[in-house]
C-alpha cells in the first residue's frame, strides 16, 4: 500500500497504524487489512468488535487490533477469544474491563464524543489499578483545518494529561493530524482515509494514490441535436450537436445524485462532463469527439483520473462519505496492494 508508506515517511519515529473501520471505508476490510499488513502495518483499528473479528480472521495471530468503540457487556468475551484490545472510553468501560488484560485509554481533549474527560482522569487511574495500557489516545476535532486554533489547544491538553501515564505509548493524530506536523505524531499515528486516497483536509490535500477505482460500462452512444434535453427534469439542453454516452452507473451504485451536472467520467484520457441529473442506475456524459466512446467501453468515476478529494469537493461533501457511499461498488472493483 503506497499510501501506508507515505505515512511511514511522514512519521518516521512513530508506529503507523491502519484504521480499517466501516469495512475499510467501503473498500473491504479483509482485502484492505491484508494489503496493509503486507506493506508493513502491525497495528489496526476498527470501530466495532464485529469488524475486529473479521480482521483477526483475515490477518491471523500477531497484529494488534484495537477496537475504538470499546467493550460492552454483550461482547466482552469476544475480546479475549480473538485477542482484541479495547479502547476504554468511559468510566463504565474501565470498570467493565478491570482485570481482563491490556487496553487503550481514550482521553477527551475537546471533541466531546468519546473518552474520559480531564476531571475523570484521577478516578480512571484508580479504577485501572495499574493495568497495562497499550495506548493512551485522543482525537482532534479540527484536524482537517490545519490552522485551526483548536488543534494546538487539544495538543496541549493531551500532552498534559499524558504525563499521568509515563509508560504508555501515546497517539493523537489521524490522517489530518499526521499531516499537520511532527508535534502531533507522538508514538503512533492512526490514518484511515489517507490510506484510501484522501488527505482528509478541507483544502490543499497531498496527492495520495487512488486505492479504489470505480468504473462502469457505456450502454449506448447517441447523437443529439442542438436544443435537445437530457434525463429527468430536462435540466440540460444541448447547446450544439453533441455525442453522448449513457453509462451503467447511478445513485443506487453510490454515485451521489449531488454530482449531477457537476461531476465527470474519465474516458480516452479526458474528463467527460455529466449532463443533467443522475438516475438510479444511469448517467449521461458528453463524449463529443471521443473515439473511445463505444458500447462496453469502461468509464472511470473514481480512481487515478478522478481523484477522491476532487470528486468530494464537486459533490460538496467529504471524501469519507464518497467512499462509504460507494461501499459495495468499491469492493467489486477491488483494493490495490
Ligand atoms: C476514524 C478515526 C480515525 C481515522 O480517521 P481518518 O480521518 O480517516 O484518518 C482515527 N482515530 C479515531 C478515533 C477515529 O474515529
Amino acid at each position: 500500500m503506497e499510501n501506508w508508506r507515505f505515512f511511514r515517511k511522514r512519521a518516521p519515529n512513530a508506529v503507523v497504524a491502519a484504521v480499517v473501520k466501516a469495512d475499510a471505508y467501503g473498500l473491504g476490510a479483509v482485502a484492505a487489512s491484508r494489503a496493509l499488513a503486507k506493506a508493513g502495518a502491525r497495528t489496526f483499528f476498527t470501530a466495532t468488535v464485529g469488524e475486529a473479528l473479521l480482521v483477526r480472521k483475515a490477518l491471523g495471530e500477531g497484529p494488534q487490533i484495537f477496537v475504538l468503540n470499546g467493550p460492552s457487556v454483550e461482547d466482552v468475551a469476544d475480546f479475549a477469544a480473538a485477542a482484541l484490545t479495547p479502547i476504554l472510553n468511559s468510566m463504565a468501560q474501565i470498570q467493565m474491563w478491570a482485570g481482563r488484560g491490556p487496553a487503550g485509554l481514550h482521553i477527551d481533549t475537546g471533541m466531546n464524543r468519546l473518552g474520559v474527560g480531564p476531571e475523570e482522569l484521577a478516578p480512571a487511574m484508580t479504577a485501572l489499578k495499574g493495568a497495562a495500557l497499550d495506548l493512551v489516545m485522543s482525537h482532534l476535532a479540527c484536524g482537517a483545518d490545519v490552522k485551526h486554533e483548536m488543534n494546538a489547544v487539544q495538543l496541549k491538553r493531551f500532552a498534559d494529561a499524558a504525563t499521568l501515564f509515563p509508560k504508555a505509548p501515546l497517539s493523537l493524530a489521524a490522517t489530518a493530524g499526521a499531516l499537520i506536523g511532527p508535534d502531533y505524531h507522538f508514538d503512533l499515528i492512526r490514518p484511515g482515509v489517507g490510506l484510501y486516497g484522501s488527505g482528509g483536509l478541507d483544502a490543499d490535500n497531498p496527492a495520495l494514490a487512488a486505492a479504489a477505482t470505480i468504473e462502469a460500462p457505456i450502454l449506448q452512444v447517441r447523437d443529439v441535436n442542438a436544443g435537445e434535453t437530457f434525463g429527468y427534469g430536462a435540466t440540460f439542453a444541448a447547446p450544439k450537436k453533441m455525442r453522448t454516452a449513457t453509462v451503467a452507473m447511478g445513485y443506487a451504485d453510490g454515485y451521489l445524485r449531488a454530482l449531477g451536472g457537476r461531476g465527470y467520467g474519465v474516458l480516452g484520457g479526458a474528463k467527460r462532463p455529466i449532463l443533467g441529473r443522475i438516475s438510479m442506475d444511469l448517467i449521461i456524459i458528453d463524449v463529443t469527439g471521443c473515439a473511445e466512446a463505444q458500447p462496453g467501453a469502461r468509464v472511470e468515476f473514481l480512481g487515478p483520473g478522478a481523484p477522491l478529494d476532487e470528486v468530494a469537493a464537486l459533490a460538496g461533501t467529504a471524501s469519507y462519505e464518497i467512499l462509504t457511499t460507494f461501499a459495495g461498488t468499491v469492493r467489486k472493483t477491488g483494493v490495490r496492494g
